[in-house]
């Protein structure tokens, strides 16, 4: 809720809030490759973007992501609206998407349904170089088919969005977390070795101990590495469908080429993931620098109140692939500077200069036009700092004529050219 605003003491200037950045005109480019490239690989491979809201009732959040997780327990944005009601920023993209499946009865649509979505996500979280309070991620959800070659459908289609990114040298992890048939005993057994050692280990593991004991294995303090690298191994306790389905998923990369290494502390840390769990680590490992992940999560629209739905998909996160892409030099097409700048040199040219960008931008050109107020000299600057290969400059002469100057900023040549011809004579 606003509080009056002389309550707050008014600073000089604000800048962003922790955590949360601008995308400069400078930058965008950059997203905008990531986006159309997520786009289009989308396309191809059948799947269709869905939008959903950027709050949801915190319940959507608070009930799928499930106890002893840093999303729910740490970095969930709450709020309550002025009706009074519960709800929560985004702070992944899956659980919005089930909902909506749901709410829309997507299960009468033919499966799997095949959605996609760039959007952002909200965590409060501890800031640092690839790890933000807002990011924004592109993710994609197969819903209605629990079978193998889904898997390695979503995998590929993380795998092809890299390559065409231009990432390179980027690593594949493959697990299998099992599902509610073994993995209890598993985590009966992971208790079992971890309940001796906890004296041994760091605070954080002895919650997880309690609360979600999966996570154990991909802790990343020292001191309980000892402890992980003993412990035993979810690959001897899946059950047979667990294991079949894991296979198969590893037969079906294979065929595609796609290499990956197995990882068997590679864990989600959401409740709902079953089966089939992956990663994609960057070129250059950091702790906090998984490019992508995802996994299978046959238990989640359950949870929501929907009928049992297999699904899988992953969330891939713009700034860290940004981040990578500039790391690894990766050539961008330049963007286009203004192809025209019309300078208007008296008052009268600018109705003039106004219409006659109108009619070079219907051509699909960009235009700028510069200011009356501003001297020639000074407006001829502003078009080379704009880049702008061409002016065409407006004062009585040319308004009288119907013409402009033309000059060619890189030939440093000028000529007249009537207003309706301008724009054959940029064109061209
Ligand atoms: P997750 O939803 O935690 O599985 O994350 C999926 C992907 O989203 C990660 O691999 C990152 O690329 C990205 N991501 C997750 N959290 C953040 C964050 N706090 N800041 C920036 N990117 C993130």
């Amino acid at each position: 809720m606003l509080r009056s605003m002389d309550a707050e003491p008014r600073p000089k200037r604000y800048a962003a809030p922790r955590g949360a950045q601008d995308v400069l005109p400078d930058d965008w480019p950059w997203w905008r490759h990531v986006r159309d490239t997520a786009e289009r690989v989308c396309a191809r491979f059948g799947y269709r973007h869905i939008e959903t809201p950027v709050f949801e009732h915190a319940g959507v959040y608070l009930r799928s992501v499930g106890a002893g997780t840093d999303i729910v327990e740490k970095e969930v944005y709450l709020f309550e609206d002025r009706g009074g009601d519960r709800l929560a920023l985004r702070p992944e993209g899956t659980a919005g998407v089930m909902r909506a499946y749901i709410e829309h009865g997507m299960a009468n649509w033919p499966q799997p349904v095949r959605l996609y979505y760039t959007a952002p996500n909200f965590r409060y979280d501890r800031p640092q170089a690839g790890r933000y309070r807002q990011h924004t991620q592109f993710g994609v959800e197969c819903v209605g088919d629990g079978e193998p070659h889904i898997d390695a459908e979503v995998i590929d289609l993380l795998v092809t969005f890299y390559g065409e990114l231009g990432l390179r040298d980027f690593t594949l992890k493959l697990n299998s977390i099992g599902d509610q048939n073994c993995r209890p005993a598993y985590i009966e057994r992971l208790r079992e070795h971890y309940l001796p050692r906890l004296d041994a280990v760091c605070a954080d593991d002895r919650v997880r101990f309690e609360k979600n004991p999966m996570r154990l294995l991909d802790c990343k303090e020292e001191r309980c590495q000892p402890v992980i690298a003993t412990a035993p191994r979810i690959a001897n306790y899946l059950c047979d469908p667990c294991r079949h389905h894991f296979e198969a998923v590893q037969t079906y990369l294979t065929a595609l080429g796609i290499d990956y290494q197995l990882d068997d502390r590679l864990v989600r840390g959401l409740d709902y993931y079953t089966r089939t769990a992956f990663e994609v680590q960057p070129a250059i490992e950091a702790s906090q620098s998984a490019l992508g992940g995802g996994g299978r999560y046959d238990g989640l629209i359950e949870l929501l109140g929907g009928p049992p739905t297999p699904g899988i998909g992953f969330g891939t996160g713009f700034e860290r692939i940004i981040l990578n892409l500039k790391r690894q030099e990766v050539p961008l097409e330049p963007e286009s500077p203004p192809a025209l700048y019309i300078a208007p040199l008296i008052d009268e040219a600018v109705p003039v200069a106004l219409r006659l960008a109108d009619d070079v931008r219907a051509e699909g050109v960009a235009v700028i036009v510069g200011s009356a107020a501003r001297s020639l000299k000074a407006q001829l600057r502003h078009a080379g700092q704009l880049r702008a290969r061409n002016v065409a400059m407006i004062g009585r002469t040319e308004l009288d004529g119907r013409e402009v100057t033309l000059r060619d900023m890189e030939l440093h040549s000028e000529r007249r050219v009537s207003m309706a011809d301008v724009p054959r004579a940029i064109t061209h």
